[in-house]
């Protein structure tokens, strides 16, 4: 008989500025790894074209979102770029708990209110990465190259991406994007070894009488 350890899932919060590729990132693991879930955010952001409602983002008029924020429904929200986002309990506190990771894709004052929130199930659960691009005009190019905003909108954007990446500093990794393929590589090597983390491993209760032979 082998070993089976129960484990907490991980609640990874991803961040980086528009045009980093941290959305990609985060939809490519969960489409790969069946074991990673992308919790889908509200909105009162448009939807994009192609974007779709319950996929992309749950689309709330701001009255909707206002009402939820006073319910206490929201892990986490924030004002970015104009637009209300933020994250349900219900899309990460019951999957975590069954040992499921959840991957959300915030900013940085969504990333801030998560780590101080008081339970101390989501602190332990907690691994924070930053996504740097890797130089201002890859960044620009990026931005622009989505076509999906007007010129003011990516002026904000790109506003908004520089006072953000100066807070890289207060995430636990920092990822410099480069091909996708690079990018996703890392992603999953810091999954990976987060999973393999002893304090997140649980179920050890009569390990060594279960296998007196291994630990003998
Ligand atoms: P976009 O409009 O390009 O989809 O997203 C704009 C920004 O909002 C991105 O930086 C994204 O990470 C952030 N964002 C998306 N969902 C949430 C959320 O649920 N909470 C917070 N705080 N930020 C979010």
């Amino acid at each position: 008989m082998s070993i089976e350890l129960q484990r907490r899932g991980i609640l990874c919060i991803v961040s980086g500025p528009s045009g980093s590729g941290k959305t990609t990132l985060c939809r490519a693991l969960s489409q790969a790894d069946p074991l990673c879930d992308y919790a889908v955010s509200c909105t009162t952001r448009q939807p994009r074209s192609g974007e779709e409602d319950g996929k992309d983002y749950h689309f709330l008029d701001r009255d909707d979102f206002e009402e939820r924020t006073t319910r206490g429904e929201f892990l986490e929200w924030a004002e970015v770029h104009g637009n209300l986002y933020g994250t349900l309990k219900s899309a990460v506190l019951s999957r975590i708990s069954r040992g499921q990771d959840v991957l959300m894709d915030i900013d940085v004052q969504g990333a801030r209110l998560v780590r101080k929130n008081p339970d101390p199930a989501i602190a332990e659960a907690i691994v924070d990465i930053f996504i740097l691009p890797p130089s201002r005009e890859e960044l620009k190019r990026r931005l622009s190259g989505r076509g999906t905003e007007d010129s003011d909108q990516l002026a904000l954007r790109m506003t908004n991406a520089l006072e953000e990446m100066r807070h890289w500093r207060d995430y636990g990794y920092t990822i410099v994007s480069g091909s996708h393929e690079a990018d996703l590589h890392r992603f999953r090597a810091i999954v990976e070894g987060e999973r393999c983390r002893t304090r997140r491993l649980h179920g050890d209760d009569g390990l060594v009488e279960e296998h007196p032979d291994l630990f003998a």
